[in-house]
């Protein structure tokens, strides 16, 4: 019989599980709470603009990168186009460094920035490939059951042997000390990709996180949301259903399973499987009495993870240089906290994109890493201030994308501000905590068990974490421990150590 998998979500993991799934026989439907797909990474439409609502860097796209493997996988096609360089990080001391895709640019700009550096680079460049070569295999991190242990053992190649010294080893303690300049380029770099900083970011994970550039960005036409919305017309010409405004209200529960879902508009489904694109929080938050004791202590014991606060822009592109790179971040001052307006990830969209606005524009997304807690504790406690700090924000992005994009303030024909509360309505992630847990440890990082035989956890929570080629990684990864469970497999859960995450 054909088993039956319901997604909840239709994130970037959601339906990239969906699809494999669907590919691989199952019956498939996604219910999705909002009215397009893509979650963080989706696009949404504003007085005749489009937004990308977080994600802006497509990265993966590259021969054996998740998103190539995808594409081979399902036979589709991505409406991609390679972007050089992939971003520019603006430093400090008022220098620029640009992260070239090209590796002969990329190492002539690297010894002009960080002239002492380059046995870091070597050494960052070799555990990159060791982790990226093991990554392309999907593998089952961390591994719960010999089935595991054996698919992770032929993953492993000789050339991952010399990478096994650096597990337990940290970025910041294979990088140089002496040049503050250096430490706030990696320190950035990390917080975007990795969601902490080099003294906490694994070795292994932050060496993958740093290559992102050398691997390659794309723009995608239409927005990052055409990502999603290219999967979701993949998984409807199959014959799977991708159904929205859906919001999956309530698991059923039968004989300790999930055995069907509701939606706030009074749909029933039972399925097989229940896949859930969701955080820890918000999935228990779902099952609610049902969720299993090691969910309700994981979601009280772990330390909440970032928020973003984000500025969406509409432009008048008469006002911006034509030959600007799309993307740039700029770190503030690197003797404070980055995150909170001290590293604002600028993204301006592709200038040969004209779905994006009216004629004669462009749309910009600015960013920056903010703590969840305050904003939530104001908007209950004092609307007034909630606006005043969401204004102060606001602001402290644009004066730091200005000094990257010349023009940008005159340019701007819409401002719309975007807080943890934001995130928390558009995405349904609990207190709007995005971007999945900081990579301090491989060890500690989350599978997608939830306690419920057949219940998975997919998207930027599990490993490897965040990012769409992350989270595609993650939804390959569970299309095949759903299709290795079979109708009626059951889960033996093992007790082990609670992981607790630590934001830095
Ligand atoms: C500001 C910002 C910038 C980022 N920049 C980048 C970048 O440049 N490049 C990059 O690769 N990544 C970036 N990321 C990270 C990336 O966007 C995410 O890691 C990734 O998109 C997460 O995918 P996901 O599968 O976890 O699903 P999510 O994006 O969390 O989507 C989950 C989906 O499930 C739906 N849903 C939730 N609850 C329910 C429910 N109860 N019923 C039905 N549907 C429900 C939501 O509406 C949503 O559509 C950024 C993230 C943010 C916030």
């Amino acid at each position: 019989m054909q088993p039956h998998t319901i997604v909840i979500g239709a994130g970037i993991g959601g339906l990239t599980t969906a699809a494999l799934l669907l590919k691989a026989g199952h019956r498939v439907t996604v219910l999705e709470a909002h009215v397009y797909p893509g979650g963080c990474a989706g696009t949404f439409y504003h007085q005749k603009f489009r937004f990308d609502a977080g994600a802006t860097l497509a990265g993966g796209f590259a021969a054996a990168g998740p998103h190539a493997q995808l594409a081979e996988m399902l036979g589709l096609t991505w409406p991609i186009r390679a972007a050089d360089p992939a971003w520019v990080v603006h430093l400090p001391d008022g220098r620029s460094v640009t992260q070239w895709a090209d590796p002969q640019q990329w190492q002539a700009e690297r010894l002009r920035a960080f002239p002492q550096a380059e046995s870091f680079w070597h050494l960052q460049e070799k555990l990159a490939q060791a982790s990226w070569d093991v990554s392309t295999r999907p593998f089952p991190w961390p591994p719960r059951s010999w089935r595991d242990g054996l698919t992770l053992a032929r993953a492993l190649r000789p050339s991952t042997v010399p990478a096994i010294p650096y597990l337990l080893r940290t970025v910041g303690s294979l990088a140089a000390a002496g040049d503050p300049m250096f430490r706030a380029f990696l320190d950035g770099q990390l917080l975007i990709s990795a969601q902490t900083t080099a003294d906490k970011a694994n070795a292994l994970y932050g060496s993958a996180a740093l290559d992102l550039p050398r691997r390659g960005v794309n723009h995608v036409h239409g927005g990052m949301g055409a990502l999603a919305e290219t999967l979701v017309a993949w998984i409807r010409a199959h014959g799977g259903e991708v159904l929205y405004r859906q919001e999956v209200t309530a698991v059923d529960m039968s004989a300790g399973k999930a055995a069907a879902v509701r939606t706030k508009r009074g749909l029933h489904v039972a399925g097989d499987h229940i896949v859930a694109n969701l955080t820890p929080w918000s999935l228990a938050e779902l099952l609610g009495e049902a969720a299993p004791r090691s969910l309700r202590r994981e979601v009280r014991q772990r330390t909440p993870t970032w928020g973003a606060f984000t500025l969406y822009l509409g432009l008048d592109a008469s006002h911006l240089p034509a030959d600007l790179a799309s993307h740039h971040q700029i770190i503030g001052d690197h003797t404070r906290p980055l995150g909170e307006g001290n590293s604002v990830f600028v993204s301006l969209s592709d200038a040969q994109d004209e779905t994006r606005g009216p004629a004669g524009t462009r749309v910009a997304t600015l960013s920056t890493h903010t703590a969840v807690a305050p904003w939530w504790q104001l908007r209950h406690t004092d609307k007034a201030a909630y606006e005043a700090r969401r204004a102060v924000y606001a602001e402290r992005l644009l004066a730091a994308a200005e000094t990257a994009v010349p023009g940008l303030r005159q340019a701007v024909r819409l401002a719309l501000p975007g807080t943890p509360v934001t995130f928390a309505t558009y995405t349904r992630r609990a207190l709007g905590m995005v971007g999945g847990f900081p990579q301090t440890s491989l060890w500690h990082a989350r599978g997608p068990y939830t306690g419920i035989a057949n219940l998975w956890l997919v998207g930027d929570s599990i490993f490897p974490g965040q990012s769409t080629a992350g989270a595609t990684l993650g939804g390959m990864r569970v299309a095949a421990a759903v299709q290795q469970a079979g109708p009626r497999s059951v889960w033996v859960t093992k007790k082990r150590p609670l992981p607790v995450s630590h934001s830095s």
